[in-house]
């Protein structure tokens, strides 16, 4: 009893620490799980600005062509106004520049390694060299003077475009780069997501494979109780010797029988055996001889009675059968069914009483006793039905 105790004691704080143990697994893997996440959208919006700001330079750097050769012609046909700030071509150059110069001016904010750094200053200094130059080819175009103003549109055609191009080109390797770094990120993005729903498995993998433990533990638990109590009841319930009823479960199920006759009249039979001359036995043939013939009495009364019945050992060499939905004239037949049957032609007597419908088992067992009695006085070897 004591180590059973002690087991189920040391079962109950191995319980305690499996599912502490699953809990911190659980709140562990659910924070890494959330700062995954955290970064994988940091990552992928990122990555959006990323592709969003290469493809808006790569458009800016077309339109800007678009204009400045739009300006270059205006200048080209002579027409007087064609750097006038007015000019719907100027307007159109200064806004594409002006957005260049923002989108650049932003990523310049923003993270950037060594190689994108670099190569952002070189567009800002390209850019800043195209507007340093159309402000010099404005002047001289605006002075009015005819010589300047064809060396102007001059310079618009050679160096203008040349340097339109050096711009062109440093934009289109910034944006090359913000690609790749774009399509590093969303590469991360994919191992990052892998990661978090490997983690969401083992978790659920875990919990699982821990709530099939304490269940299989709990359920294991249950069994070996259930197994502990029902092996103590058997052992306070039944006689050592010849494994039938002791005395403490015939009162029990007596009890019942009567309280079942007195709620719906089933009639109920005692038998108190004893076998005659037993003492004699036990000096003829030795103790142990007694023992196993008092067991073998025990199998008898058991092979005679209906399944229900009770057969229990209530003292030395003297048994109690309850004869459960019988009257007297059955049990008669039942113990004369045992008669030749004992071993080594052995004999013994029996007294009989039917319930009487009112009396108390105290009562109904004293009448039986009585018979039992008279049955052996009368000469022993014989059963005798009580009288009421
Ligand atoms: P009677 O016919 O009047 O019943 O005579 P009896 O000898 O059977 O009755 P008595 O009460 O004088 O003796 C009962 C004997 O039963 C005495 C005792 O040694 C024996 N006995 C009681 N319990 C056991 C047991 O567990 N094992 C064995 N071998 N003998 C037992
Ligand atoms: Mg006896
Ligand atoms: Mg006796």
């Amino acid at each position: 009893m004591d180590s059973w105790r002690f087991s189920h004691h040391r079962r109950l704080i191995a319980l305690s620490t499996l599912l502490v143990a699953v809990l911190v697994a659980a709140v562990v893997i659910t924070v890494h799980t959330m700062r995954q996440r955290q970064e994988l959208s940091a990552n992928y919006s990122a990555a959006l600005d990323l592709a969003a700001n290469s493809s808006t330079l790569r458009v800016a750097a077309s339109e800007l062509f678009t204009w400045q050769i739009a300006g270059t012609l205006g200048m080209l046909e002579g027409r007087p106004d064609a750097t006038d700030a007015a000019d719907p071509a100027r307007q159109q150059y200064g806004d594409a520049i002006r957005g260049i110069d923002s989108v650049l001016g932003q990523l310049a904010t923003g993270p950037l390694d060594t190689a994108e750094r670099a190569q952002l200053d070189q567009a800002r200094a390209a850019l800043a060299e195209l507007r340093r130059l159309d402000a010099a080819i404005r002047t001289d175009y605006a002075s009015g003077d005819e010589t300047r103003m064809r060396d102007a549109a001059r310079t618009a055609t050679t160096t203008g475009i040349d340097q339109y191009q050096v711009v062109s080109e440093s934009l289109s390797q910034l944006a090359l780069r913000l690609d790749e770094r774009a399509g590093r990120l969303g590469d991360e993005n994919e191992q990052v997501g892998m990661q978090v729903q490997l983690l969401v498995v083992s978790l659920a993998g875990i919990m699982i494979v821990a709530l099939i433990g304490l269940l299989t533990w709990a359920w294991q638990d249950g069994r070996r109780n259930r197994q502990v109590i029902s092996q103590l009841s058997d052992e306070a319930a039944l006689d050592p010797l010849t494994a039938v009823a002791n005395r403490r479960r015939w009162d029990a199920r007596l009890a019942d029988a009567l309280r079942r006759g007195r709620a719906d009249g089933t009639p109920f039979t005692v038998v108190l055996i004893d076998l005659d001359h037993f003492k004699r036995f036990n000096d003829t043939y030795g103790h142990p001889a007694g023992d196993r013939q008092l067991q073998a009495m025990a199998r008898l009364c058991e092979d005679v009675v209906r399944r229900g019945d009770l057969v229990a050992r209530l003292g030395g060499e003297e048994f109690g059968l309850l004869l459960t939905a019988s009257v007297a004239l059955d049990a008669a037949r039942v113990v004369e069914r045992m008669r030749p049957l004992v071993p080594g032609g052995e004999t013994f007597s029996a007294g009989i009483a039917e319930w009487d419908g009112s009396e108390s088992a105290t009562e109904l067992v004293a009448r039986a006793d009585e018979a039992l009695y008279a049955a052996k006085t009368a000469g022993r070897d014989r059963l005798q039905l009580a009288s009421r």
